[in-house]
């Protein structure tokens, strides 16, 4: 099964934190959209029966789209590929963006699941990020999302901002959890190069939290959610059964994706092919590009056995689990008898289980899940 993901690169105001691609001047978005409709075009034949079973549209800001401009999109999409009936179709949704109406138009037009990027139920926090939402806001778009029809709804939430306290994450956590969402993404703040952010961490405007103390706060939310019946079904992801995400789900079984906007990036294996390849972030060569009937490639990499074998270790290990049964089909290797010995390890010292041949991180085993992908891609 695979996935279509489309960026729609542009956002209000650019959080101090994100250094996802986009811009603040959306008066290009028809251009952007006009050269977005031609990079479906240029796939059209690409996928062959390859049947699709979910849609991300994530960004940027896509909840800036007009319901019609999404619709285009969507029935672009449904006019190209072959478009499973009951496809996961999900837009990430900044609370600053909707309206009621807006939202009744999207589940309209068949978008079933919502990713609300809350943060913080906090105003400071809201504010130290540059949201351009504020709390009451943010649990007013779930409410509105509930009542026009979503029933898959996932929050959006940081952790250890530099002045949070621990008993005030815990209390964003009750807060999100009494909206009643059935999916949680929690994360831990990141000091991405490039951004606002690292630029106060320099000059010493803010310290981020030290690596011992934002495990605390790590700890803390995988013992809350899970306490309240949620699943941790990947590091940073939650979910009530049967509510995790479907478009995440295929990206960690390496499963097929194919991808739209500047910045995306595709990957797609058949015949034994691996390739991986990114898009241009730059909007503005991205859409020249395509007016000259080019793909806005930047780059791409054919991944060697090798090279699939590591991600799939890591990919299983940070999600559902590992199977090295299937794993040593998939890619043979001499390294299985020392790898076996390091999981026995890791089951003795409470890291992981290992049952059905498969080897899932338990929540000491997610505080150091780096390592242990480590210990296990390195034997
Ligand atoms: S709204 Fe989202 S994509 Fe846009 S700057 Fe903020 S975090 Fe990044």
């Amino acid at each position: 099964m695979a996935s279509l993901y489309l960026h729609i690169p542009f956002c209000e105001k650019k959080c101090i934190y994100c250094d996802f691609y986009s811009i603040e001047n959306s008066s290009t978005m028809d251009d952007f959209l006009r050269s977005l409709h031609r990079e479906i075009e240029l796939y059209s034949s690409f996928a062959g029966k390859e049947k699709f079973e979910t849609i991300f549209f994530g960004g940027g800001t896509p909840s800036l789209l007009k319901p019609e401009q999404l619709e285009g999109i969507l029935s672009h999409l449904h006019s190209v590929f072959t478009i499973e009936n009951d496809a996961e179709v999900t837009v990430e949704t900044n609370p600053g963006t909707v309206t009621r109406e807006k939202l009744a138009a999207y589940q309209a037009m068949g978008v079933n699941r919502l990713s609300i990027g809350i943060q913080s139920f906090r105003e400071r926090d809201l504010k130290f990020l540059s949201r351009i939402h504020d709390a009451h806001q943010a649990v007013e778009c779930v409410e509105t999302a509930r009542a026009v029809g979503f029933d898959n709804l996932s929050i959006d939430l940081i952790y250890a901002l530099p002045d949070q306290t621990m008993s005030e994450w815990e209390e964003n956590l009750r807060q999100a959890v009494l909206l009643e969402p059935n999916h949680i993404s929690a994360y831990g703040l990141i000091v991405e190069e490039n951004t606002p952010l690292i630029r106060m961490v320099r000059a010493k405007l803010v310290s981020p939290k030290p690596a011992d103390e934002e495990a605390e706060f790590y700890k803390l939310t995988m013992d809350f959610l899970q306490e309240r019946g949620f699943d941790h079904y990947e590091v940073s992801n939650y979910a009530r059964e049967g509510f995790r995400s479907r478009h995440n789900y295929n990206y960690w079984r390496h499963e097929n994706y194919l991808s739209f906007g500047p910045s995306a990036h595709s990957f797609w294996r058949e015949h034994g092919n691996a390739r991986r390849w990114f898009n241009i972030a730059n909007l503005s060569h991205y859409c020249s590009s395509l007016l000259d009937g080019k793909l806005p490639l930047l780059n791409e990499e054919h991944l060697t056995p090798d090279q699939l074998r590591t991600e799939r270790i890591l990919l299983g290990l940070r999600s559902d689990g590992l199977d090295i049964g299937k794993l040593e089909i998939d890619f043979p290797s001499n390294r299985l008898h020392v790898a076996e010995q390091e999981i026995m390890n890791l089951v003795d010292s409470g890291h992981v289980v290992f049952s059905d041949g498969v080897v899932r991180l338990t929540s000491a085993g997610y505080l150091v899940c780096d390592e242990i992908c480590m210990r296990l891609m390195t034997p």
